[in-house]
């Protein structure tokens, strides 16, 4: 049986705050607003995998709000939901990801992060991908506030 997953998540941009992601802090003047790290790439995966398990999604695993999530590492969310869907039986096949900001710019860490990633999934990194784009100027992302993640897995059970 093959199953798909998708994940969305973006989170404000803020001084003070670092830029993770999938793991990776990347140096930048600002970084991911949220009640745990922030890690927009990590929150994106961890709804894909859930979704495509069908056990949920990231608000049900880790309730926003909750103090235990505060200040939380994301990749260790990541480790305790994917933890799940293989308790049921589940691989993953493949994981791939988009990333849209202004900046910084993605394509230097890009391996650093698809490696961290990989590293938590039991994963090899050829079934790890990761890409970064612009908003040309449109929208909160486009002005540089705000930082997006899309992540889309495809999951094997036998
Ligand atoms: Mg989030």
């Amino acid at each position: 049986m093959l199953r798909i997953g998708l994940g969305k998540d973006s989170h404000r941009l803020a001084a003070g705050r670092r830029f993770l992601l999938g793991g990776t802090e990347i140096p930048f003047e600002r970084g991911e607003a949220g009640h745990s790290d922030g890690d927009v790439l990590a929150h994106a995966v961890i709804d894909a995998l859930l979704g495509a398990a069908g056990l949920g999604d990231i608000g049900g695993f880790f309730p926003p709000g909750d103090p235990e999530w505060k200040d939380a590492d994301s990749m260790l969310l990541l480790g305790i939901a994917w933890k799940n869907v293989k308790e049921c039986g589940w691989k993953l096949l493949n994981l791939d990801c988009v990333v849209t900001c202004e900046l910084p710019k993605i394509l230097p860490y890009r391996q650093q992060i698809r490696e961290s990633i990989a590293g938590v999934l039991d994963a090899d990194i050829g079934s790890v991908f990761v890409k970064g784009k612009t908003a040309e100027g449109l929208d909160a992302v486009g002005r540089g506030e705000a930082v997006e993640a899309l992540a889309i897995c495809l999951l094997e059970k036998s």
